[in-house]
């Protein structure tokens, strides 16, 4: 074949992204960035687990000249199926390491050994908090007793063998890789800065391999982080906004994100999604002048299409979402629980 096929792009400097697909996902396919090291390549991210997946991840490293057994190491900004989905192909394949943040690490492991029933017993009690009607939680308690039940996703993925600590340069020869904690999308995500001139000299310091935490045209999800054992009150919109903060203040020179396209820009970007932000909980805080559960207020919110369109499965992640914005309402005391409601109301004061 002539030239490298089309799902490669050169960014310069020894650093190229593969689109690898996500099968039926209106994502479309995860950029998976190949950075060059004196020790052999290292991925940044690896893609869906799926064999359409694979061999369009290997068909893209051989148009550069690799072979998957090359790959030295793996780099994953977040656990998630999209990213994290062929690490332990890869390793397979290869040996190389697999690096993720110890919070998403923990995540890993807990899916790992996740059973299905408990999984399902813990989001039936969690929706039924939020107010979920029984017409929406009786297929849940129909899968746990007749032990029909969809697998969980992730049961399989890998255990990382390294741990990204936030702050540091990772362990690559030749390069200046440090990692970010930007915590919000999941608990370990990490954003992956390059300290190295731009190829181009563009203005401003390095690149950025920013995951899901910072894409061109797309808010990444903040919902509520899902720990059945942990009592702890998490604020995970609060945890992504300080850390869009914190990447705003890098004055990176380009975004290489893990879905659409590399951008520059990034101060700007980092606004618009502040911004984003801020005017939805003031929505939120308007529709909360009357009291209302969390279920109540994904109902009134506004989607990408009307409630009665949103499918079964979205709708869980909708709720999530609800209750990420209403835990920081509370955390910035513009909004409380209404005493002696069960399911628990919210509103505005
Ligand atoms: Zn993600
Ligand atoms: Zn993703």
């Amino acid at each position: 074949m002539q030239g490298p096929l089309p799902q490669v792009t050169e960014h310069g400097g020894g650093v190229w992204s593969l689109r690898v697909p996500i099968p039926d996902n209106p994502l479309g396919h995860t950029l998976v960035h190949v950075l060059d090291t004196d020790r052999g390549p290292v991925l940044v991210d690896t893609g869906w687990d799926d064999p359409a997946s694979w061999t369009e991840l290997t068909g893209g490293l051989d148009a550069l000249g690799l072979s998957v057994r090359e790959i030295h190491g793996v780099v994953i900004t977040h656990h998630h199926p999209d990213h994290h989905g062929l690490s332990g192909r890869v390793r397979e394949e290869s040996g190389a390491w697999i690096a993720m943040h110890a919070a998403d690490t923990a995540v890993v492991r807990r899916t790992r050994e996740a059973d299905p029933g408990t999984w399902l017993e813990y989001l039936a009690r969690k929706l039924a908090a939020a107010g979920a009607p029984e017409d929406h939680l009786a297929p849940l308690r129909a899968a746990r007793t007749s032990g029909r039940m969809r697998t969980l996703p992730g049961l399989r993925s890998a255990l990382p063998d390294r741990e990204i600590v936030p702050g540091e340069l990772l362990d690559l020869a030749g390069r200046r890789l440090r990692a970010i904690w930007t915590p919000g999308h999941t608990p370990g995500h990490v954003c992956l800065h390059l300290e190295e001139e731009h190829p181009s000299r563009l203005p401003g310091h390095g690149r950025l391999f920013s995951g899901d935490h910072l894409l061109p045209g797309i808010s990444p999800h903040i919902g509520l982080y899902e720990d059945p054992d942990d009592a702890i009150e998490t604020d995970p919109l609060g945890d992504y906004l300080d850390s869009l903060e914190r990447i705003g203040r890098l004055g990176v020179a380009e975004v290489l994100p893990a879905h659409q396209h590399a951008f520059t820009d990034s101060a700007g970007r980092v606004r618009e999604l502040l911004d984003h932000h801020e005017d939805r909980l003031t929505g939120l805080l308007g529709l909360l002048a009357t009291p209302l559960t969390p279920w109540q207020l994904a109902e009134r919110m506004e989607w990408n299409r009307p409630w009665e369109q949103i499918p079964y499965g979205s709708r869980n992640i909708a709720v999530s979402e609800a209750e990420a914005h209403v835990r920081r309402l509370v955390k910035l005391g513009r909004a409380e629980a209404v005493p002696g409601t069960d399911p628990v109301e919210f509103v505005a004061v």
